[in-house]
């Protein structure tokens, strides 16, 4: 298999020694990971600190991660002294989006432990591999994580690109230093934009439409323009100024938050918001299938090297 290759297509059905001729032979697991602690989790106050923790690789999302965020979101949910939660990434950046490319990339583990009741994808033929495991570690689990009923803020620095977006709009805040930056490419992908498609509730369709089909980074300034970005702060006072609203959300009554934020994600949903994101979602997993069915991979033969050298020929360097 080359390194780029599918693993959820490299044993088709017919291949299977036994069993069902609709299950596939799981592909075999050849990732490293770099840490036991792909999230760490604190309190300061009433405040819960979530963090994502692989900074060596600017906060790649892998399955690891993606599990352990689950369990700290519900860790913090479920504990009455969190009032607020603050999620951010070790490091320089926020999130470089889902794990496409470190040795930790672990697409390939099985996940019984699941948050949706998607069966589990690693011996799921073809198509079906990704869409059970997108449907639950990248639609479920964001919007399990934006209907959680205490305030999230996002505090973010750097890099919020693609997979990273998903993190950050789930929230109900985002706080952003001035050098933060925001960007969608996955259309090099042929893909029309990341799992949780919000483009267009968060930014101005026209400017989602500039987002989506030129990829480039939107700055920090520019979120906050479309409103998508609730405050810009000095990268230096980030912690400190985010940590200043989330102390000022804590001395807020419990369930008058809790009312608020699911009003006005009602409203969000009654204006189509989840319908359209299942209807795009599919759209998504289309351009999956075809190029799985067209290149070497379900990304159209792209990586973390490959998009990166795309994104470096667009900022013109
Ligand atoms: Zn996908």
């Amino acid at each position: 298999m080359s390194q780029n290759q599918d693993p959820g297509q490299s044993k088709p059905p017919h291949s299977t020694a036994a069993g069902p001729a609709d299950l596939a032979e799981p592909p075999e697991n050849r990732h490293v990971y770099e840490t036991d602690e792909p999230v760490l989790y604190a309190m300061d106050g009433a405040v819960a600190v979530i963090t994502m923790n692989r900074p060596q690789y600017a906060n790649s999302q892998n399955t690891q991660m993606t599990y352990a965020l689950d369990a700290a979101f519900r860790r913090a949910a479920m504990d009455d002294a969190v009032k607020v939660i603050v999620l951010q990434g070790a490091g320089k950046h926020f999130s470089a989006g889902h794990d496409i490319g470190t040795p930790g990339r672990d697409v390939n583990v099985s996940t019984p432990e699941r948050v949706t009741l998607w069966y589990d994808h690693v011996n799921k033929p073809h198509g079906e591999f990704w869409y059970a495991r997108e449907q639950e570690v990248y639609l479920g689990m964001c919007r399990r994580w934006r209907e959680l009923p205490k305030p999230t803020i996002a505090m973010v620095q750097g890099a919020c690109i693609a997979g990273g977006l998903m993190l950050a709009w789930v929230c109900d805040l985002i706080i952003a230093a001035e050098n933060a930056y925001f960007a969608d490419p996955v259309l090099a992908m042929n893909i029309p934009g990341v799992e949780y498609f919000a483009h267009p509730f968060e930014l101005h369709p026209r400017v989602a439409k500039e987002f989506l089909f030129l990829g480039e980074k939107m700055p920090a300034a520019r979120a906050y323009q479309m409103g998508m970005v609730n405050r810009i702060v000095p990268t230096e006072e980030l912690e400190a100024q985010t940590l200043a609203v989330a102390h000022k959300l804590a001395k807020q009554p419990r369930l008058g938050l809790a009312l608020a934020k699911q009003a006005i994600n009602h409203v969000e949903d009654l204006q189509g918001k989840r319908t359209a994101m299942d209807a795009v979602f599919h759209m998504h997993h289309f351009a999956h299938a075809q190029n799985s069915l067209s290149s070497a991979n379900h990304l159209g033969g792209q990586d973390s090297k490959s998009m990166a050298a795309g994104n470096r020929d667009k900022d013109g360097q």
